[in-house]
């Protein structure tokens, strides 16, 4: 099938963009190479993307630094005010963007339409607000002088991101960075970029001037590192895998790029026996199989107070196994593939691993055995008790619908396990006692804490962890923080300073 067949096979009615962006205009690679970009339901190809190397980093670099000194003077509500009109353009391209992120990534439709889509329109126009909100402060300093902050962006800066939200993390990355009057170098991982690339489109239609947002797919190792190396790029914010960060952060000391890292996670999701078990029991399905667990906040270790653990897993089971997977583009679809392949393969060689310590597969651990998923890169929900909190499936990242159940028996023993990480992310919590629950979320080594729910997240909310899962926030104003540096500006109004040297 060639670009256009598949457009309208997938109910898109305006061109698949697979070019660079670059300087405000589409362009191929400075090579012409090109990396196929996959629909994980079937493994067809969807496009041959223009693939960056080093020339085209240089080429985006040139072009963000040509355009900062115009946009980072620009006045604060003028950059706003195109944020805002980017969040209403993202709105009216509802269905096009929903349909683009499930074909490329495999998020069910619903999910697309109902939260990456209004969530990416939301964290734009939030930033957008925030552009003429964010400010410096005067500090009382001594007699005759009046002290006070500027708050100015980095200037160029590379943003490499992953492909398990690629469209919401445009916003998230873009958002704060262009309202603080960076200019931007953003690399989507390279086998999800198709709706970066749509919304580096979006941009330009709501007036973004050209060279202030540069999208190049390409390879981590290429182009991503290019971008953490490059000695004009002045911050990079990087989210994916703890290996690739440190990665970063090495590459990074060449010109000692300001770093921001949000990394992997292993976030436990603790019920305690005073829980709501019917309202935990979903949200800890939620927790885990949203977007088949390809989510560093997804809770997956499940820590199940032992007074509870049968009935819990009886009914945790039994509603995992139910769960609809499908095509992504079905709109009853609840559940679709892992987002390539070679994941795959990693998830499910996890359940060996979980085996061979000794671990019970309570459920799934296979790719389903429907016909018509058989060329995609479906897993089934998958439920592993492990024999010891140590064990390698109650320790490392798993990224897939793969969660590891573990017991216990009393308080100290939860928070033990709970923080018996190297990852601290997100973490969850269910209790009916009050004092409990705040006690945890103060206890526990995360960077965020859910009570009674698990996996909420809001433009307004500092998102990020600590210890191996990373440093930095976004969202909120620690995300403006970020992206600008403090100048302090010093002013002599009356003050009478004897002089230095009399003479
Ligand atoms: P990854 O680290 O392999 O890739 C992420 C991005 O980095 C991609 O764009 C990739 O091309 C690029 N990259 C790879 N090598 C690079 C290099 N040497 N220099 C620069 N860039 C390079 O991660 P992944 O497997 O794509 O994503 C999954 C990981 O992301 C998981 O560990 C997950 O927990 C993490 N993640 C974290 C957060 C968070 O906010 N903390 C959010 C989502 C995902």
């Amino acid at each position: 099938m060639n670009l256009a067949a598949i457009q309208t096979a997938a109910g898109l009615n305006t061109p698949i963009r697979h070019q660079l962006f670059i300087d405000g205009r589409f362009v191929d690679a400075a090579s012409g190479q090109t990396l196929p970009t996959l629909n994980p339901h079937d493994n067809s190809v969807i496009a041959e993307v223009a693939m960056a190397g080093r020339e085209d980093v240089e080429r985006a670099v040139a072009a963000a630094e040509r355009a900062f000194p115009k946009w980072s003077r620009m006045a604060a509500a003028e950059r706003g005010r195109i944020l805002l009109k980017l969040a209403d353009l993202i709105e009216t391209h509802t269905e096009e963007l929903a349909r683009l992120e499930s074909l490329d990534t495999g998020h069910p439709i619903k999910d697309s339409r109902t939260l990456d889509v209004p969530r990416t329109a939301g964290c734009y126009r939030y930033f957008g607000g925030m552009a003429d909100k964010f400010q410096g402060e005067t500090i009382p300093v001594e007699a005759g002088f009046l002290n006070y902050t500027l708050r100015e962006p980095v200037g160029v800066v590379g943003q490499v991101v992953p492909w398990n939200f690629p469209l919401m993390f445009t916003s998230w990355k873009m958002g704060p960075a262009l309202a603080a009057g960076n200019t931007i170098v953003m690399k989507p991982a390279e086998i999800t970029p198709l709706t970066s690339l749509k919304i580096a489109e979006l941009m330009a239609e709501a007036g973004l001037p050209d060279g202030v947002v540069n999208m190049i797919p390409g390879l981590g190792s290429v182009a991503g590192q290019a971008i953490a190396e490059h000695p004009r790029i002045a911050k990079v914010a990087f989210t994916g895998s703890t290996a690739t960060g440190r990665r970063i952060v090495e590459a990074s000391a060449g010109n000692l790029k300001k770093v921001q890292l949000e990394l992997g996670g292993k976030g436990p999701n603790i019920v305690f026996d005073d829980a709501n078990l019917v309202a935990a029991i979903n949200g800890s399905a939620w927790a885990i199989f949203h977007n088949q667990g390809q989510a560093c906040i997804a809770g997956s270790r499940l820590m199940l107070h032992e007074r509870i653990a049968d009935e819990f897993l009886e009914k945790f089971t039994a509603l995992a196994q139910s769960i609809r997977l499908g095509n992504p583009l079905d709109a009853a679809t609840e559940m679709g593939p892992l987002t390539s392949a070679q994941h795959r393969d990693r998830v499910l060689a996890y359940t060996e691993v979980a085996r061979e310590q000794g671990g019970r597969i309570l459920a799934g651990g296979k790719a389903p055995a429907a016909a018509d998923l058989a060329r995609g890169c479906y897993v089934e929900p998958t439920i592993v008790q492990a024999g010891s909190w140590r064990d390698r499936v109650a320790q490392e990242e798993v990224f897939g619908p793969f969660v590891t159940v573990l017991t216990f028996k009393d308080e100290a023993e939860a928070l033990a396990i709970a923080n018996g990480t190297d990852y601290g992310l997100g973490s969850g919590l269910w209790t009916s006692n009050l004092q409990r629950a705040h006690r945890f979320a103060r206890d526990l080594h995360a960077g965020m804490v859910w009570i009674n729910s698990y996996k909420r997240v809001n433009p307004g909310s500092p998102f990020g962890g600590v210890g191996q899962s990373g440093y930095g926030r976004e969202m909120g104003f620690d995300a403006m923080r970020e992206y600008t540096q403090v100048k302090s500006v010093w002013v002599n109004v009356d003050a009478q300073i004897p002089p230095w040297y009399p003479r």
